[in-house]
């Protein structure tokens, strides 16, 4: 059920340069959202601009709702200057987020801000006592400062940085034990990948995704989320069907409903026709989309 309110901005600080953790008071916002979701926001108050835009909940806090945003154009250099106190309009939670309901052995696989809405994902995973692998790229270690940060503040147990070799093993560890770390809540094991090799693997994303798959004869990851660039989506979609494992993506588009009354988001479809990223995505199976024609 969409909700349109107005919430008071709680914080808004910079996590990293031009990307902004915003908090907004919304309760009852907060207490729909699901990961994979979004809201769309007016980024001020006034009419200037008029469209709102679409951000992923990237968490909940009691009654409060996190939004993790890179400052790109108009509307989110002005977001990036609300103050404390600021009141804000908001409609959601829109869309389809991840089904996790399966998932035993999940792979999260971010690129860039698609952080945003896996980080939620990742502590959804947590509290249901689900380990997994999260693969975080991007293009140097600037660009992924911050981000990983909020990750790990997501996280109860927080996180366990892996080799490529422990990513490799971490599937293949059949008991619970060499899942769980010594708190008792369910590890989350990172990968890094840097274009430029500054930090972590040095290469894409989906060569740790390759390696983790292909590794893991013994228990195979069952379910794969991204959220990303367009072109690591294609990857992630294409390594996948490959494998044959299931995959989630979260895909992005312009929009300026977000109700599925504009069509202006609409994605094609395997099969033919069109899907609106924000009626039935944001995030869709891979297998409903026509890659080629994206
Ligand atoms: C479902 C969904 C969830 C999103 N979640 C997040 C999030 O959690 N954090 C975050 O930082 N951003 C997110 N985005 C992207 C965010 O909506 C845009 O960055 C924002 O609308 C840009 O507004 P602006 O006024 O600053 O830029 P504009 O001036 O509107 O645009 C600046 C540039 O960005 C391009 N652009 C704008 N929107 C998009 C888009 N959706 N896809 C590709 N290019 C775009 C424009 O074409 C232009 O080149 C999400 C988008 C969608 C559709």
């Amino acid at each position: 059920m969409t909700t349109i309110v107005k919430a008071k901005v709680v914080g808004n600080q910079a996590v990293r340069p031009e990307v902004f953790l915003l908090t907004l008071e919304t309760p009852e916002i907060a207490a729909a959202a699901r990961p994979g979701q979004f809201v769309m926001l007016k980024v001020a108050p006034g009419p200037d601009p008029l469209l709102a835009r679409p951000f992923s909940v990237h968490g909940t806090d009691g009654g409060k709702l996190l939004i993790l945003y890179q400052v790109r154009g108009k509307g989110t250099r002005l977001l990036a200057e609300a103050e404390p106190g600021l009141e804000l309009t908001l409609w959601g939670p829109q869309g389809r987020g991840f089904d996790l309901g399966g998932a035993k052995r999940p792979i999260l696989v971010a690129g860039g801000m698609g952080m945003a809405p896996l980080a939620f994902a990742a502590k959804v995973l947590e509290e249901r006592a689900i380990p997994s692998l999260f693969l975080n790229g991007g293009a140097n270690q600037e660009s992924i400062r911050g981000l990983e940060d909020r990750l790990e503040a997501m996280l109860v147990a927080g996180i366990e940085r892996g080799s490529v070799e422990r990513l490799r093993s971490f599937f293949a560890a059949k008991t619970k034990a060499a899942e769980t770390s010594f708190s008792g809540a369910p590890r989350i094991i990172l990968g890094t990948s840097t274009e430029d090799g500054s930090f972590g693997h040095k290469g894409l994303v989906t060569d740790l995704l390759e390696e983790s798959l292909s590794a893991s004869q013994d228990l195979q990851p069952d379910l794969v989320l991204s959220c990303g660039p367009l072109p690591m989506l294609k990857a992630v979609a294409r390594i996948c069907a490959k494998q044959k494992v299931a995959s989630q993506v979260s895909l992005e588009a312009p929009m300026a409903c977000g109700v599925g009354a504009c069509q202006g988001c609409v994605q094609p479809a395997a099969g033919g026709g069109y899907l609106r990223v924000c009626q039935e995505g944001p995030v869709l199976d891979a297998a409903q989309v026509d890659w080629e024609r994206v």
